[in-house]
């Protein structure tokens, strides 16, 4: 019977594949690199057979399973299943990945964006549970973004709503994948925050990092940040200031837009957690609207790095039930 389902999060480091009850109750899950740098095909097989492994574990086949979800990062053509472009997959272009899975496993697939899932997943399971205005931030390699508004998650005419990685802070500044520069990812990422750093101790900062590291600065992570923070590290303190307060500038518009009464900020680097916010509120409670911003909290996410997992499970679900809904068992007892 079709009664489990599948999600999977496909990031730029890693493929993390979940099956789930229709309850949501996790059966098993793996993980494995993604070896993004073999192009889509490699990728694809990797997803598939990684896939067909957790179900013979779990003693079941495609035929025990309703729908699948994928979280894929980068711009989408999400109804018709097509990764257009992913800036941290340089090989990717218009990979038709819901019908390769379809051709390869013939359930029906789903797939969004990586932002997006977690969102499904925070929403429903997680921090935003039982809210009706709620802003996801993925903090990782890049900053993603997503949005429910009113009760419902926002897609936009192309479906980039809530990208807030790519607001423009700086005219011309830092370079941009997208082909734009200057957009709040850029400096507001895993990899934009080990930039500034770098940055600082390229024109003469000093910082016990460097020490850490032997002075290969390519070895610096975000993690290595944060503890140097914690040590007092001035270089780290103004590092991690000025990445915050840039958030807050960036969220200042968005809260604009979006009026969220809660702000749930997930993804790798979110473990800075306060290190990093408590400059982003500053920033807020100076230039953001007043009685939106009194109204809203901003928190980091619960389900860690399962929620892309949940919530692409649960986007296939929905999904699913708009196409085919699921037989009302109440109806049909209460006509015997
Ligand atoms: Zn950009």
């Amino acid at each position: 019977m079709k009664q489990y389902y599948i999600g999977v999060d496909l990031g730029g480091t890693n493929i993390k594949v979940s099956v789930f009850t229709s309850d949501f109750r996790l059966l098993g899950e793996n993980r494995t690199p993604t070896q993004v740098e073999h192009g889509s095909d490699h990728v694809l097989s990797r997803i598939y057979e990684n896939i067909t492994a957790l179900l013979d574990e779990l003693h079941l086949d495609t035929s025990d399973i309703r729908c699948m979800g994928i979280g894929v990062p980068g711009i989408l053509d999400i109804p018709n299943g097509i990764s257009r472009f992913s800036p941290n997959f340089p090989k990717w272009k218009e990979v038709p990945i819901a019908a390769w899975m379809e051709n390869h496993l013939h359930i029906p697939v789903f797939i969004d964006n990586d932002a997006r899932v977690n969102l499904y997943g925070e929403w429903r399971f997680g921090a935003g549970k039982n809210r009706k205005n709620v802003l996801m931030i993925t903090l990782g390699t890049g900053l993603g973004g997503a949005a429910v508004v009113d009760g419902r998650v926002i897609y936009g005419a192309t479906g980039s709503a809530g990208e807030i990685g790519h607001i423009n802070m700086y005219r011309e500044g830092r370079e941009c994948r997208c082909g734009s520069s200057g957009c709040l990812g850029r400096y507001v990422s895993a990899l934009g925050i080990l930039r500034t750093f770098r940055e600082k101790v390229e024109s003469g900062a000093e910082s016990v990092v460097c020490d850490w590291v032997q002075g290969d600065l390519s070895k610096v992570t975000a993690a290595m940040l944060s503890d140097a923070y914690d040590a007092g590290d001035a270089t780290a303190i103004e590092t991690m200031k000025e990445t915050g307060e840039l958030l807050g500038y960036g969220l200042c518009a968005v809260f604009s837009l979006y009026n969220p009464e809660i702000i749930i900020v997930g993804g790798g680097m979110s473990n800075t957690g306060d290190r990093l916010l408590q400059y982003t509120r500053a920033i807020l409670e100076k230039h953001a609207l007043r009685i939106p911003y009194a109204a809203c909290t901003i928190v980091t996410a619960v389900l860690g790095d399962s929620a892309g997992m949940l919530g692409a499970a649960v986007y296939a679900k929905e999904k699913m039930d708009e196409l085919e809904p699921e037989p009302d068992l109440s109806e049909v007892l209460s006509f015997r």
